[in-house]
């Protein structure tokens, strides 16, 4: 069974092929011929993960999987949530999106958050959808510099650390996108081709 990852993230693949068995063959967008910038739209976490997927099956015919990730704070109605990759601007940048999200918390006492992952799974003429999220609050200030995004200013529940000072090997078993993974790579290994 092959299946396309649609994400330009190596590293990604190589993370998901190393969990599955050798009957699922998992493909990237470059070896499927697709270079171009799939749209990522929408509205919510959930249309955007689906409109990627779907993208990558109706115009390449393959099945294929998409994830998309948000945070979400609750004294900013679920902000910057869908948006958090250009919260403070099209520069995409971590440090702005951070600096931006503490500005606009500081009057705020309430600082729970949660990261939420989406991975939308087109297969077999099907649509499965998998959830992981990872509650915890956002801290007053930048602590930490591995991962990446808004990783130094989010402490999961449970943890003194940021995602930011725990390791990598940490952050995956409680991770938001750990979560949805795992749920998408159970759904693959009990449901053979
Ligand atoms: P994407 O959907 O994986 O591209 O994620 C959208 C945005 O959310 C990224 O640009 C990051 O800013 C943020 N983000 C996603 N996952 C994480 C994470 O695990 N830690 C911190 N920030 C993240």
């Amino acid at each position: 069974m092959k299946i396309v990852f649609a994400t330009n993230n190596k590293n990604k693949i190589r993370e998901i092929q190393s969990m599955l068995p050798g009957s699922i063959e998992i493909i990237s967008l470059e070896s499927i011929g697709c270079h171009e910038d799939i749209p990522e739209t929408a509205d919510t976490i959930e249309e955007n993960a689906i409109m990627k997927a779907n993208y990558v099956t109706q115009k390449y015919g393959y099945d294929c999987f998409a994830d998309d990730t948000g945070l979400e704070v609750d004294a900013l109605n679920g902000e910057p949530g869908v948006f958090s990759a250009r919260y403070a601007g099209e520069q995409k940048s971590s440090e702005d999106n951070m600096d931006k999200l503490l500005l606009n918390l500081k009057v705020k006492t309430n600082r729970d958050a949660q990261f939420k992952t989406v991975i939308a799974l087109n297969i077999k003429g099907e649509q499965y959808l998998f959830t992981g999220i990872a509650r915890g609050a956002i801290t007053i200030e930048k602590t930490g510099n591995q991962g990446f995004g808004y990783d130094p200013i989010f402490r999961p529940v449970g943890y003194q650390e940021t995602f930011a000072e725990l390791s990598l090997e940490t952050k995956n078993t409680i991770s938001h996108r750990g979560k949805a993974t795992h749920e998408l790579i159970a759904f693959l290994n009990n449901n053979p081709s």
